[in-house]
């Protein structure tokens, strides 16, 4: 069944109706789940002063938002999306913020960098070469939540989970079918990411991609560090990208902790193709490293 998006926003037109809603979603055990309620008991849970006027107010959420079932009424799947982004803000919030300092250096000069949000997109930039080092929305859900010090961690979070499940496939916001690719732009290697059903995107660069593989992860656990404390915007500089092939494209992404460097093959479909760990003889220079960029 597929309605017309038009007819199915008119429908959730009154607060009434949006009263039924709520009432028929409940938090148990922390989620927000369906419950199903009688006509009197969901009548009397809304502010409607007739029955007959609640009754209309039902019927224009049938079969879209509410079905009917043998002990009462409760949401469709639709129903229950509509109270959980309603409640996280998503159509009626907006969020601005004042500058934030971010603790990590600016990847391209070590200055100062600031996070600043409008209309719920997150800016860091750098305050001493004025350069963008990313700009991505954060939902309002995330914004209302979160205080100014685990607003970027959270921020953080959340992108990076976006692009594992964008690199695996499928689409963080619908789960929909993904089309990826490792492109270039500007001479540069850009991973991207393209849900075939919402049309929600990325685009970032490689390194950003493999940074939750088993390889990098343990690489990182292996030396007492967490690869989780490096943040999107500014992985470290320990880490490298080499373009090895143009068409097809593949990208080694190299990453060094202490005297162990690991190379990671990216393909053209954003899949990594190879890994390979080598030890750096610490007595050698950096110039004789043999994957070093
Ligand atoms: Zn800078
Ligand atoms: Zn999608």
């Amino acid at each position: 069944m597929t309605g017309d998006p038009s007819e199915a926003f008119a429908r959730l037109g009154d607060a009434t109706r949006m009263e039924i809603l709520d009432a028929l979603a409940a938090v148990d055990e922390g989620c927000v789940r369906r419950v199903t309620r009688g006509f009197t008991d969901l009548f009397e849970a809304t502010d409607a002063e007739t029955t007959a006027g609640f009754s209309y107010h039902l019927r224009q959420l049938r079969d879209e938002y509410v079905e009917e079932v043998e002990d009462g009424y409760r949401l469709t799947y639709a129903g229950l999306a509509v109270v959980r982004e309603t409640a996280a803000g998503t159509f009626t919030e907006r969020f601005d913020h004042d500058p934030i300092s971010v603790p990590d250096p600016c990847p391209f000069c070590e200055g100062a960098l600031v996070a600043t949000g409008e209309d719920n997109v997150l800016t860091v930039a750098c305050d001493d070469c004025d350069r963008d080092v990313l700009a991505l929305p954060f939902p309002p859900g995330g914004h209302a939540t979160h205080d100014d010090e685990a607003l970027l961690d959270a921020f953080d979070r959340h992108h990076r989970h976006r692009v594992q499940v964008f690199r695996e496939g499928s689409c963080p916001e619908c789960g929909g079918a993904t089309d990826r690719a490792v492109e270039m732009s500007d001479e540069r290697p850009r991973a991207t990411f393209e849900c075939t059903a919402c049309g929600d995107g990325l685009r970032c660069p490689v390194a950003l991609t493999v940074l939750e593989h088993p390889a990098v992860v343990s690489l990182y656990h292996e030396h007492g560090e967490d690869v989780r404390d490096h943040p999107v915007w500014n992985v470290g500089p320990e880490w490298t990208e080499t373009v090895l092939s143009e068409e097809p494209v593949c990208v080694r992404v190299g990453v060094r902790v202490g005297e162990d460097h690991l190379a990671v093959l990216v393909g053209e479909d954003c899949s990594v193709v190879h890994t390979e760990r080598t030890t750096v003889d610490p007595q050698e220079s950096e110039a004789a490293d043999p994957t070093a960029a």
